[in-house]
């Protein structure tokens, strides 16, 4: 391993600027959970690394008068775990960075290191597919908004340039009877990369399902939004005969990898089995909120 400068600047724009200097020999470090592993394995070989936890917009949970809320993208599943009203409002986005790791990896590992990681078994990127939250996007040439379904490109890789930070989450206002759940198949209780996980969000009106979003992990290159399971829960209430509909659409997107931690065949029909069981819990929340 070659000698790493590492960089730990206190401004966003001081590290747009050291990044972008660095010309891709920069690596930015939120927790470190993925980028220290892969440093210390030989993966990357990066000269500079450029620390953004002291970075006061990349490290804060805001809950805006409308009920929306903006999360820092190197806010730890702890940190968000410890605020009064986050868990509250979106129960499946932190279910999902809660299940990361252990306990001390939750203390370390971010929403934004887990998105920009770019696996598509990174737990917390079907939540928030289904949440519909837009991550902030800061470079050289100015900020741009992204949705988190168009974030990931392939396994590792992300959309992003490689002189772009991501800033902060933004969560949209919950319509009143909305609710969201996570969950995910491992072969072992923890400390394992999900097989499936699957993200639901919706929202009821007199037990109608009103509207929904659906994020699917570990079954294609990319986490997806699986518009077509949606689509099925809109205008039905969440019970069997819908749910498999859903399920079925899910299955149906499914183009996993074969390995010994999970065949296709069983991928497929887990993906069906989450999405049916997340669903109900969500509608469960829905009726409750
Ligand atoms: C023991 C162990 C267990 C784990 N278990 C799980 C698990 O169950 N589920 C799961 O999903 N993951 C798991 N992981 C992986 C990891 O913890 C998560 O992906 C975590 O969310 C990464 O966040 P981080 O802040 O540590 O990212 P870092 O390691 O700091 O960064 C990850 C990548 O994203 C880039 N990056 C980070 N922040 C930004 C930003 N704001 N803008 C641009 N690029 C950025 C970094 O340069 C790096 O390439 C595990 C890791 C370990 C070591």
């Amino acid at each position: 391993m070659t000698n790493i400068q590492y960089l730990a600047p206190t401004t966003l724009d001081e590290a747009v600027s050291l990044y972008a200097a660095a010309a891709g020999s920069a690596r930015i470090l939120a927790g470190g959970t993925d980028l220290l592993v892969q440093l210390r394995s030989g993966m990357i070989n990066p000269g500079i690394i450029i620390d953004i936890k002291k970075i006061k917009e990349l490290n804060s949970i805001e809950q805006k008068a409308d009920g929306s809320f903006v999360v820092g993208a190197s806010v730890s599943g702890t940190q968000l775990a410890k605020h009064s009203s986050f868990g509250k409002t979106w129960p499946g986005v932190l279910e999902a960075l809660n299940l990361i790791g252990s306990t001390q990896v939750q203390g370390r590992a971010s929403l934004g290191g887990n998105l920009c990681n770019g696996s598509p078994a990174g737990d917390s990127i079907p939540a928030l597919i289904a949440a519909e939250a837009t991550v902030n996007i800061q470079g050289p040439n100015g900020s741009r908004q992204l949705a988190v379904k168009d974030v990931l490109s392939g396994p590792g890789s992300t959309n992003l340039s490689q002189d772009e930070i991501a800033v902060n989450f933004i969560f949209p206002t919950r319509q009143l009877g909305s609710g969201d759940a996570y969950l995910r198949m491992i072969p072992r209780t923890e400390m394992d990369i999900a097989v499936v996980g699957c993200g639901v969000n919706l929202t009821l009106e007199n037990n109608i399902c009103t509207s929904a979003t659906v994020g699917l992990g570990a079954v294609a290159p990319v986490v997806l939004e699986v518009e077509a399971a949606a689509e099925a829960l809109v205008g039905n209430k969440i019970e069997e005969e819908t749910l498999e509909r859903a399920a079925e659409a899910c299955r149906a997107v499914c183009n996993p990898i074969d390995d010994k931690r999970g065949t296709i065949a069983y991928r497929t029909k887990v993906a069906g089995v989450l999405m049916k069981r997340a669903a109900t819990i969500a509608s469960q929340r829905a009726e409750g909120a």
